[in-house]
């Protein structure tokens, strides 16, 4: 089949090479230059966005801020109906809607003006997190907040765009169950792995090696069925969860939804016999998919440092994946996949290279 994806960054470029493993065609779309570009390469190609949603059999994305222009071009092709997955880009809808669909989460209030934003904290208790509605990523657009600070720095950051108030949340851990929807509705998802942040961004993942309470994946598979029938979403699709509490105590809340392919799902692409991003694929085009495998494996992201270190290319444990973009201090360039061996501490990896290898402000190096 033919496929075109909306967006040409990393997550274009690996949904692409997923493609030619399945003997499929695929196209990427450059959004912001609305540009036609093969897989692979940064040269255009002489077509414009028409020509290539007349070729195209199907149309997805890599990213969910999905233009009105290229859904009115996509029309039919879009499996996902765009309108549906807008909530999931605006905090206090995509929270609304979690409350709808009984979905635990952490609890929030909405605010539209710093007026609101500093009533809600004269009477919120204990520590919160502030998000923007609109444009957060990477922890950009969060502040924190706890009672008897002053409120007035808040109300001239956070308070001047519609946000929410979040309680702050004591979690165990961080996990996130990566999974797709099929066209017949059928759901499959990978294990539940486990997300490290640093500073808001995430430093890296744990598959295959987490000692999770069991009763947890029913619950995220469950909850991953009612989001996604309910989005009457096609394709791969991250839940990101916290965990509160220990053992059998243990429960999930409900933290935010990625409506496409995550970073907390790269570990797939070695850990994996089907990765998310041919998941996604097979998902859209109706290929079969298989029972999912998962291999025991660390992902590690490389953020804001100019190349992956040769020891790494170099490692039989190691496959890096750098993205060829411009670092700077935060930003996501690369990640490498590490293969465990059976009983390998994943840690002594994280202790001795994650520093190096991720720079995250112009402070910290
Ligand atoms: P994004 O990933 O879009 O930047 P998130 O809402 O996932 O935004 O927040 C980033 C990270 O900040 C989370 O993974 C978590 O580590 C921390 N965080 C966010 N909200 C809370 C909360 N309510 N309680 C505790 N930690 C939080
Ligand atoms: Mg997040």
């Amino acid at each position: 089949m033919k496929v075109l994806i909306l967006g040409n960054g990393q997550l274009g470029q690996m949904l692409g090479q997923a493609s030619i493993q399945l003997g499929d065609e695929c196209l990427l779309i450059n959004t912001r230059t609305n540009e036609v570009m093969p897989v692979g390469s940064h040269q255009a190609l002489s077509w414009s966005v028409t020509d290539a949603m007349a070729w195209a059999d199907v149309v997805s994305w890599e990213h969910e801020q999905i233009s009105d222009q290229h859904v009115a071009l996509a029309k039919a092709k879009l499996l996902t109906n765009p309108e549906q997955i807008k909530p999931l880009t605006h905090r206090q809808l995509e929270k609304a809607m979690f409350d709808r669909l009984n979905l635990g989460t952490a609890p929030w209030q909405a605010f539209n003006n710093a007026a609101e934003l500093a009533d809600i904290l004269a009477a919120w208790q204990g520590r919160a997190v502030i998000k923007a509605a609109e444009g957060g990523y990477d922890g950009k657009g969060q502040w924190r907040w706890q009672p008897g600070d002053d409120v007035q720095p808040l109300l001239d950051t956070a308070g001047q765009q519609p946000g929410i108030v979040e309680a702050m949340i004591p979690f165990h851990c961080e996990v996130s169950i990566v999974g797709a929807r099929t066209k017949t509705g059928d759901t499959h998802c990978y294990p539940l792995v486990e997300n490290i942040h640093r500073d808001g961004i995430l430093s890296h993942t744990l598959a295959g090696i987490s000692a999770l309470p069991s009763h947890l994946q029913a619950v995220a598979e469950q909850w991953f069925a009612t989001l996604t029938t309910d989005l009457g979403y096609v394709g791969t699709l991250a839940i990101e969860f916290f965990v509160v509490g220990e053992g059998q105590a243990a429960t999930l809340l409900i933290n935010e939804v990625a409506p496409r392919v995550h970073n907390s799902g790269h570990w797939s692409l070695t850990g994996s016999n089907c990765s998310q991003f041919s998941l996604h694929m097979r998902a859209i085009t109706g290929a079969p998919i298989p029972p999912l495998s998962i291999q025991p494996t660390l992902m590690l992201n490389v953020i804001g440092v100019d190349s992956i270190p040769a020891f790494f290319w170099q490692h039989a444990q190691a496959a890096p994946f750098w993205y060829g973009k411009e670092a700077r201090p935060g930003r996501k360039v690369g990640h490498i996949n590490i293969a465990l061996a059976e009983q390998e501490p994943a840690q002594a990896w994280v202790d001795q290279y994650a520093t190096s290898l991720q720079l995250l402000s112009n402070e910290a190096s």
